[in-house]
């Protein structure tokens, strides 16, 4: 470091890093940054990204709306983003059959800032936030950088799914913490289930001073019947749904999820992929074609899936997940070890990407869950 007064005196032994170490807050000090691992392989199936390019048509009106957009960028952006909250109110209202109005929508750069706005208004110091684990892995660190108290709720309906959630349990963990915050991921990440509507009315009922968000980042692909939360906000002021272009509408790097403060670039890009909203999804129903696949695949290979409302699968039944990991990506698969023990995670991606996967999996497991190439 140079220059100026505040930093070290000269011939300090202290690195920047170590430097910047001890500036940081206690409470984060040794973290590191959130992120699955970004290998370069053929067959990437470990972030739930969709694997079909954006089509030429949406890249087409995309620039063509930024075009127009950027020399306007001198200005700072439309505060209140009344075509996009149009756009994304008439989406909702479409695919849920439950009126929304603009006013009701708020976006923002994907939906982890809308998230986290929610976390950083409604809990913080001195509060708490509660989540049903195994969930989102991002859920915590809201917590911890918000220094919100973070509460780990748990699943598992005794008879049921290791990964249900019941009413009366569920609210009764509520009841229990009574939080500011509650999230719950419908479908959830990493097992891939939705949750009842049943479920999320008692919870709300349960914490009367909660905002309760259902984060529905995968409910694009869920199996028919599955309900939106969207049906319940009638009446109820403290639910928040939170949505995202960043799944089945194809646009992770666009970073749009529904709440507040966007850039004009964004909203621009957003309008245009609304637009073109049935190119963007039309491989919806092909990814949901390739999650079914790999859940019937790898239950006749004896492996446990969990039944998915999810562009993913959760796979457990291996002896080593970690083990099982490597053997994939030896093969050039790379597939997601979210930290339960036996189980792993993969996206639906293409069929060609689904087939290298499977033919993968097939020979290890065919192998004795070993690595190829090792005793
Ligand atoms: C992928 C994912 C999101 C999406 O986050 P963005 O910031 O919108 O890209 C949100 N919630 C869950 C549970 C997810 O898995």
């Amino acid at each position: 470091m140079t220059g100026a007064s505040a930093g070290p005196a000269p011939g300090a032994v202290e690195t920047s890093a170590a430097l910047i170490e001890a500036l940081l807050r206690t409470d984060l000090r040794g973290r590191s940054a959130y992120g699955a691992p970004q290998i370069d392989v053929p067959v990437k199936l470990n972030t739930n990204e969709n694997s079909y390019p954006v089509p030429q048509v949406v890249v087409d009106a995309m620039v063509e709306a930024l075009t127009k957009a950027v020399p306007d960028l001198n200005r700072y952006p439309d505060r209140e983003f009344t075509a996009l909250r149009g756009a994304l109110a008439d989406y909702l209202t479409a695919t849920s059959g439950v009126t929304i109005e603009a006013d009701q929508i708020w976006a923002g750069n994907g939906s982890n800032e809308v998230l986290l706005h929610v976390v950083q208004a409604f809990a913080g110091p001195g509060r708490s936030m509660l989540a049903f684990n195994p969930s989102y892995s991002m859920y915590p660190n809201y917590a911890l950088t918000t220094a919100t108290t973070w509460i780990s709720g748990f699943r598992g309906v005794p008879g049921g799914g290791l990964y249900d959630l019941a009413p009366d349990m569920a609210a009764a963990q509520v009841r229990d913490h009574d939080p500011h915050v509650v999230v719950i991921a419908s479908p959830n990440n990493p097992t891939g289930t939705a949750v009842g509507l049943e479920v999320i009315e008692a919870v709300y009922d349960a914490a009367p001073r909660a905002v309760v968000v259902v984060d529905e980042a995968y409910a694009e692909f869920s199996r028919t019947g599955t309900r939106s939360a969207l049906m319940l906000l009638a009446g109820r002021p403290r639910l928040v749904v939170s949505r995202t272009m960043s799944k089945a509408f194809a646009l992770a790097g666009g970073r749009l999820g529904y709440l507040a403060h966007l850039s004009d670039q964004t909203q621009a890009v957003a309008l245009a992929a609304l637009a073109h909203r049935d190119d963007l999804l039309s491989e919806v129903e092909a990814i949901k074609a390739q999650r079914d696949r790999i859940v019937g695949e790898a239950a006749a290979m004896g492996l446990q899936p969990v039944p998915s409302d999810a562009n993913f699968v959760l796979i457990g039944g291996f002896p080593d997940a970690a083990v099982t990991w490597q053997a994939l990506l030896d093969e050039g698969v790379l597939v997601r070890d979210v930290g339960l023990p036996g189980h792993l995670r993969v996206t639906a991606g293409t069929p060609g990407e689904t087939t290298t996967f499977l033919a993968a999996l097939r020979r290890h497991v065919e192998t004795g869950h070993t690595r190829r190439g090792t005793p």
